[in-house]
């Protein structure tokens, strides 16, 4: 490969896949250098995709990538060691085209993507790890992979939370535990029609559930259950450094969660088929790296752009749609000849243009309120407590709500702090 490429992108997961389809469909010369076997074949996430931003770039994807399921309800769950509290959302929107959300299995997703790259003409390495930057002065001129130097007008880092490039060209230091989550996450195969008996789902509808309290054991963090074709993925996310302070694994707060009696229920009789874990950048604006400098611009993960509210975790589609600014960054580049930082500034421009620099000021935040134990202990016991009180027919007079809300909260925290609490949040998400 002794080629001079327009652009290098290094990584295939959504980032590196719509920025290289992106640059090939233009006629750009393009390598993707992707260090697993093949794409996907190292990757995870929960499982729900939004696709609004990836349809804007392949028209009707759903139609031949390999989805699992389409979202038609999104459910959040309270839970104490015993309750559970409910709050779901579904509309007929969400059973029409495009459709708001699929769940996915990376592997057979990111692999698919791969091949749409290639097919429209950039050529897709796999098995080749990107292990350093080539430099000519202070301009980024390549990479060094595989002990061969490939030489390119733009190196585009598409490498994931902590990225070696980004770290390497001196845009962002390393990771620290409070800036990220721990992802772990089962795969279990269960038959397509029990999932959509006790997932209440028909033909390929599917559930993307999310839940927080005791599944983290108060920790800041919750767990996911998003329904596939023939199995669930169930999962647990926690703040890292809260997980090293606490002495405690994320996988025992898996196990945890699947023996809860509203979870094992839905996982029983299901055999565990994969196993995996990865970090997720969750600081968003407030750990960015700087994004771009000369002859080298950072996408997704690998520039933190991930939207954690505590509600959402969207970071597919920020993935996706700054692959894309990038590779119209480097397309306007390649006109002007100029691949300078000053050119490539045009990127930060775009994703401030997009709803990736707007959601990540709008929630900056978030991360901060979110940190707060008392999201993931007092609040969901109070809520179970209060729904156990509504609910409760025990033959004696009924109370008033207010009343109730009163009784439940007395002793755990003053009506006050919750109304602190309401006006910060209000702030922060
Ligand atoms: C547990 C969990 C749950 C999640 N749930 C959701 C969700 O439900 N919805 C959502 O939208 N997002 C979710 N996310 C976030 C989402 O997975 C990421 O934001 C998204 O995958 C980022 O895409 P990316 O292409 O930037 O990085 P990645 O997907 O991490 O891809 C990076 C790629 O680069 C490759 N690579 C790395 N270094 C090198 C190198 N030196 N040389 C060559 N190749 C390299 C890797 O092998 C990989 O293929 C979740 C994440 C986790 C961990």
């Amino acid at each position: 490969m002794e080629q001079r490429f327009d652009a290098i992108v290094v990584g295939a997961g959504p980032a590196g896949c719509a920025c290289g389809y992106q640059l090939a469909q233009s006629g750009l010369q393009v390598l993707v250098v992707e260090r697993g076997k093949f794409a996907g074949a190292k990757n995870m996430w929960g499982g729900a995709f939004f696709g609004p931003t990836l349809a804007e770039l392949i028209p009707g994807f759903w139609a031949e990538a390999p989805i699992e399921r389409y979202v038609v309800s999104n459910k959040l769950s309270c839970l104490t060691d015993e309750a559970c509290l409910s709050l779901e959302f579904t509309t007929p929107k969400f059973r029409q085209l495009p459709y708001n959300g699929f769940t996915v299995l990376r592997s057979k997703f990111d692999r698919w993507f791969a091949t749409k790259v290639q097919e429209t003409g950039a050529i897709v390495a796999a098995g080749l790890q990107a292990d350093d930057l080539l430099w000519e002065g202070n301009q980024v001129v390549g990479i060094k992979a595989g002990g061969d130097e490939l030489p390119a007008s733009v190196v585009i880092a598409c490498d994931g939370v902590n990225s070696i490039l980004a770290q390497k060209a001196g845009l962002g230091g390393e990771l620290k535990p409070q800036d990220v989550k721990q992802g772990v996450k089962e795969v279990i195969a269960l038959p397509r029609k029990t999932i959509e008996q006790r997932f209440n789902l028909s033909g390929d509808e599917g559930i993307a559930w999310e839940f927080i309290g005791s599944c983290t054991r108060g920790l800041p963090g919750g767990g996911f259950i998003y329904t596939n074709k023939d199995s669930l993925s169930v999962g647990i996310v926690v703040q890292l450094d809260a997980l090293a302070e606490n002495q405690v694994k994320a996988n025992d707060l898996l196990e945890d969660f699947k023996r809860h009696p509203a979870i094992a229920s839905l996982l029983e009789g299901g055999k565990l088929v994969e196993y995996s874990a990865h970090l997720i950048p969750v600081s968003g604006i407030n750990m960015m790296p700087r994004l771009y400098t000369d002859g080298l611009l950072v996408t997704g993960d690998a520039a933190a752009l991930v939207l954690g509210t505590g509600l959402i975790l969207e970071g597919a589609n920020f993935a996706v749609a700054s692959g894309v600014a990038a590779a119209e960054t480097t397309i306007k580049a390649k006109q002007t000849g100029d691949f300078s930082a000053r050119s490539l500034a045009h990127y930060r421009e775009l994703l401030e243009q997009s709803f990736v620099l707007k959601d990540l000021k709008t929630f900056s935040k978030a991360p901060h309120f979110m940190e707060k134990p008392r999201i993931y202990t007092t609040y969901p016991e109070l809520a179970c407590n209060l729904a156990e009180r509504l609910f409760t027919s025990d033959g004696k007079p009924r109370k008033k709500a207010w009343q109730l809300l009163r009784e439940a909260s007395k002793g755990k925290i003053s009506l006050w702090q919750i109304a602190l609490d309401l006006m910060q949040g209000k702030e922060a998400i």
